[in-house]
């Protein structure tokens, strides 16, 4: 029998060992023979031949035979079973001599199991040889294994393992053991291999490690999913959080983040102190729809039907909105330009929005901007701070739960700034059609695509909103409704739908148009819907009760008994004032709400030619002011002299805030020249206009509120600059043929008209 030391070489039982034939003779002594007897024995350290003794091997050996010496100068040994060494001689030639007993092994393997388990490690190496150059050959080598053991020899000589280790693996009774130590061996040295390589590509050291613990990832995610497939009952919330995050459907960024998150809440455990804040996290990532929405057809007849349906009037509005669906249309967007809604409260814009999405068969969402003062709000805080949450618009999405919903964004105009950040240059990111499919939100730290989302402003003025967020917007103007139109609207809309939520079945309850109009007239005073909304849902309420009590339908309210129905007195409507008086003049405003009337007053008293302004003026109408006074006594020359020895007091009343416009210049100028000539104006004469320091009157804006103010408060005659006549077609026919209204270029004109001529 022939004996064969080695030295860190993994040689077990159940494999086959290639050897070079020349270095065979060297180690043995001796030339191979086909079918010769043979023992492998482990040297416990590296020796030359001349060193070694009975001493320098392991206890226990290895035995079979050769089974095959080709002509290649290699030979194969066969390795069947373990031995001990009994005795071991070394002659002094150093041929070496054993007495053997056989060493069995624990049979304890299943054959099944390790025929797969050795083909998955032949894949595992297969597949890491891939891209090797050398991988032809390394294929043909794989073939020729069939047991671990051959692959533990075959790889022996490119594997760092210590050669104790080496030997501990045949050291071992137990055969599964053996087999579960080599395969790990072997993943080892392959997950070394890989990264090495990786190493040699030069890329960070960090990389090495995630693609490591990527890779056992990987393994234990395949056999947990399998383990929560037997008993889904059983799932943790983790598991389930994690389910939840594999079919969301996110963008690769976000994807790792989850995973690089998750992690982290698996290491922390349940208890961790983060574990709270990265499950919230996860949450939050988990519900956002990832997912893009297919995009719907769109039916411009049917978009028309359902605007039509939900809202009354509102031509131009409907108009233009059909115009945008028209453009998404042939362009195949979701989303177009943003549209700005600007108007009085209670004029629709919320809900026009709604029935956009409606008529879009997509998602409304609605998010209110009214306050918001950080730019944290829109665009969320960092996940580093604690209780920090997604912004409004991130977390309007979520609320949606689809890629495309029509989000209106309420009250752009009431954003501010402070010393958190700019909400609205943060809202220009999200609003910009060339940023806004990468919007990225503090909180979410991952890209979002907003760029299906169709973007609808409201807004009650123009003026509070900056400017290179307005340039983004196409503005589209809503305007007070007249008291026409708001009975319409209560008949058509606001009653059915009060009548409706308050579960009054139809015929139950008979509200006539006289009392509608009362409600109108004498029980609101808006230039929307809203209060009317609340008188009519309170009628409705009240007659609920009283059906519930018995009453008899239909249930009839008049005017008379809305006092009761309403629980409150009728709103005092302002009306013009009766008597004129020099130096009082009625003006006309635009606010946030609608129009209103006001009155300038003036009054002279001894002095030195000072002037007092009182009331809650802003610097606008301090200077309209200013011009106002200079005009007159340019105008007036021969008062100079008089009004030198007087002080002016110019007071414009409360009623109609902001009044920081220059269109009351006009009324300004008129009330101190009334004051001026003695000459009264009559209260039902109101004016608009902005005074030019030459006497021009220049063009205003927000005429048809005013007018329809105007006409409200019992105003006959209204002058307005020449050239806002071009405003007058917006204007409701019911308010132009109840009132004069005379257009002017200056103010002489004004002056003349109305014999403010010098003091006689
Ligand atoms: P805004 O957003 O302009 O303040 P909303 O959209 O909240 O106003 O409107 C207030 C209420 O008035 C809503 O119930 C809305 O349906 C109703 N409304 C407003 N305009 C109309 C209209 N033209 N036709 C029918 N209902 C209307």
């Amino acid at each position: 029998m022939a004996v064969l030391p080695v030295y860190n070489v993994i040689a077990l039982p159940d494999s086959k060992l290639f050897f070079r034939t020349d270095q065979y003779q060297r180690m043995t002594g001796r030339a191979p023979a086909e079918g010769e007897k043979i023992t492998v024995i482990h040297a416990k350290r590296e020796l030359p031949r001349t060193e070694i003794d009975g001493d320098s091997f392991y206890p226990i050996g290895v035995s079979g035979s050769i089974s095959e010496v080709n002509a290649q100068g290699y030979l194969v040994i066969r390795l069947t079973h373990r031995v001990d060494l009994d005795e071991v001689y070394v002659y002094p030639d150093k041929t070496i001599e054993l007495t053997v007993s056989r060493r069995p092994d624990l049979l304890d393997l299943d054959p099944a199991e390790a025929g797969r388990r050795v083909t998955a490690v032949k894949d595992a190496l297969l597949g890491y040889a891939r891209d090797q150059p050398w991988a032809p050959v390394f294929r043909q080598f794989v073939a020729a294994w069939s047991t671990l053991g051959d692959v533990g020899a075959g790889l022996s000589p490119w594997m760092t393992a210590d050669s104790e280790s080496r030997y501990a693996l045949l050291a071992e009774d137990s055969q599964k053991r053996r087999f579960d130590l080599l395969e790990d061996m072997i993943y080892e040295n392959l997950e070394l291999l890989k990264v090495k390589d990786i190493a040699q590509s030069s890329q960070e050291e960090a990389h090495q490690k995630t693609y490591r613990e990527a890779a056992l990832r990987k393994q234990i995610d395949i056999l947990q999913k399998e383990l929560d497939a037997l008993h889904p009952e059983d799932m943790t919330d983790l598991q389930k959080l994690e389910q939840k995050l594999q079919e969301a459907g996110m963008n690769e960024t976000a994807e790792k983040e989850a995973k690089r998150l998750l992690n982290r809440l698996k290491n922390e455990g349940q208890n961790g102190a983060e574990s709270a804040m990265l499950t919230d996290y996860l949450e939050f990532l988990s519900s956002l729809p990832w997912q893009k929405e297919p995009s719907k057809e769109i039916r411009l007849d049917q978009a028309r039907e359902v605007l039509d349906q939900d809202h009354f009037g509102l031509e131009k509005v409907k108009k233009r909105i059909l115009e945008q669906l028209a453009v998404m249309r042939l362009k195949g967007m979701q989303s177009g330009s943003i549209l700005l809604f600007v108007g009085a409260p209670g004029t629709g814009k919320t809900s026009i929005g709604q029935s956009i999405a409606k008529a879009l068969g997509r998602e409304y969402v609605r998010v209110s901007l009214g306050g918001v003062r950080d730019e944290a709000d829109i665009r969320g805080h960092r996940r580093t701070y604690i209780g920090a949450m997604p912004g409004r618009i991130l977390d309007g999405i979520q609320k949606a739960g689809v890629s495309n919903p029509v989000m209106v964004l309420d009250e752009v105009d009431k954003l501010s700034a402070s010393y958190n950040g700019d909400p609205a240059s943060a809202l220009l990111e999200v609003l910009d059609p060339e940023q806004n499919a990468n919007f990225t939100d503090h909180y979410l730290n991952v890209p979002f695509d907003l760029s299906d989302v169709l973007f609808i402003c409201t807004a009650n003025s123009m003026d509070t909103i900056p400017e290179p967020l307005l340039n983004r917007m196409e503005v589209i103007q809503f305007q007070s409704y007249t008291p026409i139109e708001k009975l319409q609207i209560a008949k058509r809309h606001l009653l059915p739908k009060a009548m409706e939520s308050t579960g009054l079945p139809a015929g139950a309850l008979e509200i006539p148009e006289e009392t509608l109009r009362h409600i109108i007239g004498e029980y609101t005073r808006e230039s929307g819907v809203r209060g009317l909304k609340k008188r009519i849902d309170t009628v409705c309420r009240s007659a609920a009760v009283k059906l519930v009590q018995g009453a008899e339908t239909p249930i009839a309210v008049s005017p008379e008994s809305l006092r009761d129905y309403l629980d409150m007195s009728p709103i005092r409507q302002k009306t013009v004032r009766d008597s004129a008086e020099p130096g009082v003049v009625t003006g006309l405003a635009w606010t946030q709400v609608g129009g209103d009337v006001l009155y300038i007053e003036t009054k002279e008293m001894k002095g030195s030619g000072k002037l007092t302004i009182t009331g809650q003026l802003g610097d606008v109408m301090k200077e309209s002011a200013q011009i106002a006074v200079s005009l007159v006594k340019s105008m007036f020359p021969d008062q100079a002299e008089r009004l030198a020895a007087e002080d002016i007091h110019i007071h414009v009343p409360d009623g109609a805030t902001p009044k920081d416009g220059p269109s009351a210049g006009i009324t300004l100028t008129t009330a101190l020249a009334s004051l001026v000539s003695g000459v009264p104006v009559s209260p039902t004469v109101a004016m608009t206009g902005e005074v030019s320091l030459q006497g021009s009157i220049n063009p205003i804006g927000g005429l048809p509120e005013k007018l329809m103010a105007a006409q409200r408060s019992g105003v006959k005659q209204v002058f307005i600059p020449q050239d806002n006549l071009e405003d007058l077609k917006d204007v409701a026919s019911e308010v132009r043929d109840q009132l004069t209204i005379i257009p002017v270029q200056t103010v002489r004109e004004v002056l003349d008209q109305l014999s403010l001529t010098g003091r006689a």
